[in-house]
């Protein structure tokens, strides 16, 4: 493949090092989505090692509830990675404004996608509503696995787990992640999705940190509205990682306390 195979359209969003675009493959007629990463940007900032791992990781494992790779091409100044286009956007624009059966909807299906990844020995670590995309007929899937097994933080202040941060106000630094932090994520997103901001979100970085590592969340009336929002929240969002439900655990009891086939 190259990119005079495609017709370029509208800029879809940004990324770290790079655009996306929606774009179709001009013989098949395809509409894909066309994630453009600059080399220079990229590679100068270490990332290589993300970058070969989000396309490995994104054409090799399928699963509906992760965003599907078509494949990869490059040229001197940039990567390009084929992936399936979600007509309905990221779900960072549904924040705040989703019924509580759609915000448990969401995360049973982000969760079914991290179960798929776990089981394969893999850590998404970047989980958060611009990293999920959403498409017709209700349907959520995990994108961005750039971050996945790559090394360093990444992820969002406000999603990090407590073991990902070493001291209350101290820099970030690099440990070893593993699977629970994923299921704090989920419980972060649970509760940014029906309150429309995060639980430990505060007016400084140190502030968010230490919140995270320290304090409990405010059960605001929307948060104890249902007894799945609490439970689910109570078992996800525990400080100490080998407390916490694992993904298994948690879509177990989604798809026990919702009723719908999806
Ligand atoms: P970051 O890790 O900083 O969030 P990134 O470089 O990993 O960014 P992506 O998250 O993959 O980039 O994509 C950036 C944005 O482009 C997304 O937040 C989304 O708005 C849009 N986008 C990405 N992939 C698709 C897709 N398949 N269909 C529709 N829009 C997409
Ligand atoms: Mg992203």
């Amino acid at each position: 493949m190259h990119l005079g195979e495609f017709r370029i359209g509208k800029k879809l969003g940004n990324g770290r090092f790079g655009s996306v675009y929606l774009a179709q493959h001009k013989e098949s007629g395809y509409i894909v989505a066309l994630k453009v990463l600059r080399k220079r940007e990229a590679l100068s900032q270490g990332t290589e090692r993300s970058v070969s791992h989000e396309i490995g990781i994104g054409t090799q494992l399928r699963h509906f509830n992760l965003v599907p790779l078509y494949g990869w091409f490059h040229d001197r100044e940039n990567v390009y990675i084929v992936m399936e286009y979600a007509e309905a956007g990221e779900l960072y624009n549904k924040v705040g404004k989703v019924t509580v059966q759609e915000a448990l909807e969401v995360v049973l299906q982000v969760g079914r996608g991290l179960y798929f990844l776990h089981q394969h020995g893999i850590v998404h670590r970047d989980i958060k509503p611009e990293n999920i995309l959403c498409y017709q007929h209700g349907i959520y899937k995990v994108g961005d696995l750039g971050g996945v097994g790559g090394i360093g933080v990444v992820g969002t202040l406000d999603y990090l787990a407590p073991e990902s941060i070493a001291g209350s106000t101290g820099g970030l630094s690099v440990s070893p992640v593993s699977t629970p932090v994923d299921v704090w994520a989920c419980g972060v997103l649970l509760y940014e999705l029906l309150e429309g901001r995060p639980p430990f979100e505060r007016p400084t970085r140190e502030g968010t940190l230490r919140a995270i590592s320290k304090e409990g969340y405010l059960r605001t009336p929307k948060i104890v509205e249902d007894a799945r929002v609490v439970k689910i929240l109570e078992r996800c969002l525990v400080k100490r990682g080998e407390e916490r439900w694992t993904i298994r655990e948690m879509v177990e009891y989604l798809e026990g306390a919702i009723c719908n086939i999806r």
